[in-house]
This record gives C-alpha cells, sequence and structure tokens, in this order.
C-alpha cells in the first residue's frame, strides 16, 4: 500500500467521529493504538465461520482456527525475525510476558546477592517482577541513571555491570519520553559480562525495525495492542536454548507431554508456556495488524513520525510555560510535557474538550517522574494515521491553555 494519509486513516473506523463536537485528534496511541478495518473484520469473522478450539480437534474448524492461529505465530516471527516460530509465545501481554521470564528464568537462574539491572526509564511491569523476584531470592536490583534528557548515562551503566548481573532487563523506547535506548551497545555489554538480557518492546515494534537476531538479546517482549492489534495479546521472544533450560510457567492443559498421578512431562516450546485455551480469535486477527504494517513499511512508518515529532516540536518551543519532559536525541513519536503552572490533568481535560485525547499522570513510571521531582506530565505520543494539521491542532491548544498561566 502506498503512503497516502487519507487512505490510511480510511482502514481506522473509530478516528471518523466527533468528540465534544470536534472531530476526534486521537494522541493516546502510546497506550493503546488504533484497530483497521481488517483487524476488527477478522475477529468478526472467526467467530461468524471458525470458532473452535485449537490443537486437538479432529474436525475441519479445529483445523482451520489452528491453522490461522499459527499461521499468526510465524507472521509474527517473520516480523521479528526469529530464527524459528517456536521461539515466539502467546501471552496476555507485555507484563505477562516480563513476569513469565521473572518466574521462570528468574527461579531456575537468579540466586542470592545475584544483580538484576533496570533504567529509571522502566514501565511498572519491568520493575515490580523483578522487585517481587529479588525479595524471593535474596537478589538485588540495580538502577541505572539517566540525563536531565532522559537517556542513560553510559559509565554509570558499566559501573554497575558486573559478573554478579545475570540479567539486563530494559525498555527498548520509553512509554513516558519517548527515549529510544542504545540497546545494541547494552545488549553487547551485558553479554561480556554473561548477563542475558530482555528487552520491553512494549513502545517499540510498532515504530522500529525489530530483528531479534541482530540485536543478539534473549528475550524481547511486546504487546499486540500497541500495534494496531488486539488487547489481551502479547508476545515473548527467547532464544531456544533458554526456552527449554526453564521451567513451564502455568501448569495445565495443552503444555504438557504426557500426566500421571505420580509425574508430569513437558510439552516442546513453545506449547509448554501456553497451558490452556488461548486468546485465539485475538492471534487470528493480530496477523491482519501485522499485514498492514508490512504493506506500509517500518521505515515509511517511521519517517511520517519523526515528522510529526519534529512538527510538534517546532510548533511548541517557543510557546511560553511549555515545559518538554524527555528531550532525548534518538526518540519514537512521544511528545511528553508540561505546562508550567497546570496540574497535567486539567490540561488533559482541557485538550479533551478540543476533540483531543492525550494522557495525563505518570505513564506506570513513578520511579521516572520522581528523577525528575514532576508528579506526571501530558502525553502526546503520534501513530501512523495522525497529521500535521491534527498536530498544529494541538499545538494551538497547548499555547491557548498555557496562556492562561503564563501571560
Ligand atoms: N512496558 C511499556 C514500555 C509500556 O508502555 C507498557 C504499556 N503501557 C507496558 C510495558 C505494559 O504493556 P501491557 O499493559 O500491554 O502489558
Amino acid at each position: 500500500m502506498r503512503f497516502d494519509i487519507d487512505e490510511i486513516r480510511g482502514l481506522f473506523p473509530v478516528l471518523h467521529q466527533e468528540v465534544h463536537g470536534r472531530p476526534l485528534i486521537y494522541f493516546d496511541n502510546a497506550a493503546t493504538t488504533q484497530k483497521p478495518k481488517a483487524v476488527i473484520d477478522s475477529l468478526l469473522n472467526y467467530y461468524e465461520h471458525d470458532n473452535s478450539n485449537i490443537h486437538r480437534g479432529a474436525h475441519a474448524l479445529a483445523d482451520r482456527a489452528t491453522r490461522y492461529y499459527e499461521e499468526t505465530r510465524e507472521a509474527i516471527r517473520d516480523f521479528i525475525n526469529a530464527k524459528e516460530s517456536a521461539e515466539v509465545i502467546f501471552t496476555k501481554g507485555t507484563t505477562e510476558s516480563i513476569n513469565l521470564v521473572a518466574k521462570t528464568f528468574g527461579n531456575r537462574f537468579i540466586g542470592k546477592d545475584d544483580e538484576i539491572l533496570i533504567s529509571t526509564m522502566e514501565h511498572h511491569s519491568n520493575i515490580v517482577p523483578w522487585q517481587m523476584l529479588c525479595e524471593e531470592k535474596g537478589a538485588h536490583l540495580k538502577v541505572i541513571p539517566i540525563t536531565e534528557e532522559g537517556e542513560i548515562i553510559w559509565d554509570e551503566f558499566e559501573k554497575l555491570l558486573s559478573p554478579k548481573t545475570k540479567l539486563v532487563s530494559i525498555v527498548h523506547a520509553s512509554n513516558a519520553l519517548g527515549t529510544i535506548n542504545p540497546v545494541e551497545k547494552i545488549i553487547e555489554a551485558a553479554h561480556a559480562v554473561g548477563a542475558k538480557v530482555l528487552l520491553d518492546g512494549a513502545q517499540s515494534t510498532s515504530h522500529l525495525d525489530i530483528d531479534v537476531q541482530n540485536l543478539d538479546c534473549d528475550f524481547f517482549a511486546f504487546s499486540a495492542h500497541k500495534l494496531y492489534g488486539p488487547t489481551g495479546l502479547g508476545v515473548l521472544y527467547g532464544k531456544r536454548e533458554l526456552l527449554e533450560a526453564i521451567p513451564p510457567f502455568l501448569g495445565g492443559g495443552e503444555m504438557i507431554k504426557e500426566v500421571t498421578f505420580e509425574k508430569t512431562t513437558y510439552n516442546e516450546i513453545p506449547f509448554k508456556f501456553e497451558a490452556g485455551t488461548p486468546n485465539i480469535a485475538d492471534v487470528i486477527a493480530f496477523k491482519e495488524a501485522l499485514v498492514f504494517i508490512n504493506s506500509l513499511g517500518k521505515a515509511h512508518i517511521k519517517k511520517h513520525e519523526d515528522e510529526l515529532l519534529a512538527h510538534a516540536n517546532e510548533l511548541t518551543k517557543h510557546i511560553k510555560g511549555f515545559i518538554p519532559v524527555g528531550t532525548a536525541s534518538e526518540k519514537v513519536s512521544v511528545l511528553s510535557f508540561n505546562i508550567n503552572g497546570m496540574h497535567p490533568f486539567d490540561v488533559g481535560q482541557m485538550l479533551d474538550a478540543r476533540g483531543i485525547a492525550v494522557r495525563t499522570g505518570h505513564h506506570c513510571t513513578q520511579p521516572l517522574m520522581n528523577r525528575f521531582g514532576i508528579e506526571g506530565t501530558v502525553r502526546a505520543s503520534f501513530a501512523v494515521y495522525n497529521t500535521k494539521s491534527e498536530i498544529e491542532n494541538l499545538a494551538e491548544g497547548i499555547a491557548r491553555i498555557a496562556r492562561i498561566k503564563n501571560k
């Protein structure tokens, strides 16, 4: 598909509505993206024609559902360039993917006085599971500090790395600031001390090309709903040898080879990690989201989003009272800011009155907000279907709101 913004917008039914009497401007894409009609149609089609449980049926519908389900796994393998589809595990989302690693890899490979490294800009879902693990195991959580601009401080990272480091778990692109972390370098340095690396790809997959073999990360976690797919579905990629070396996460149907009351043997990967009936419909529909992204190409998507962010930066930088939060040199399309003298929530409500949907608050990154000494920010995050004129509308809204307290 050629990159025609009107054509792209035409694929997203939800965008064509008014909010408070104004055309909707949806800038809450880092929370969740909208879904193209092909994804919505696929969900409907599945329930109307194919609904069946997978992997165990002897009938046509079960066969079909299984085939479609596994086709999505293969599409994801291709999307992140994993070596084999067995390395792609379906979960409920990034949160569950990270918890899976904490409970399995963590249980087997992290012990007393081992260290886990994260950064100051982590989402709570890449903090809390490690705190829980450290408490259980007597391990230690170490935090890489960041600069005023919102970039990790490399020297400090190197100082924290040691043979005690068993895992570096870091966000690829920050949801609150937009910072893209230098993950290639981080992975290389972590591997040099024998540590494994988990990348939280919740915010990077929709904007950046992901090649897990090239990156050489050990685990990669992301959510379908942040890249134009359905909610309640996520992915954990892991290298085969690691997935084989760690114990299962949940016990139940599908994840077993053989069960007796005395002993259970486990299924091959990825099924070892997919206990119970999975989220079949959403998995099948997710493939359409990947088809949509691939049809445009990540490079074109990134270029468009970079232009939107540059336009937003340009239009807001001279607004009196406008305080950007997160000014890293490498960013995905996130504009996080405050307005001098105003609470972020109030700003969000005023923008909402203009039909502009943004997120306000700590964005599940409270320690990051503490680092900047703020309670929260207003976050406008852009996606492939956003336009320059929407950015102009946002900038005008911000300017009017800022004028209230910054005459
Ligand atoms: N990490 C980051 C960077 C995120 O932005 C999010 C979602 N806001 C998550 C993890 C958690 O994703 P989910 O809620 O889909 O599990």
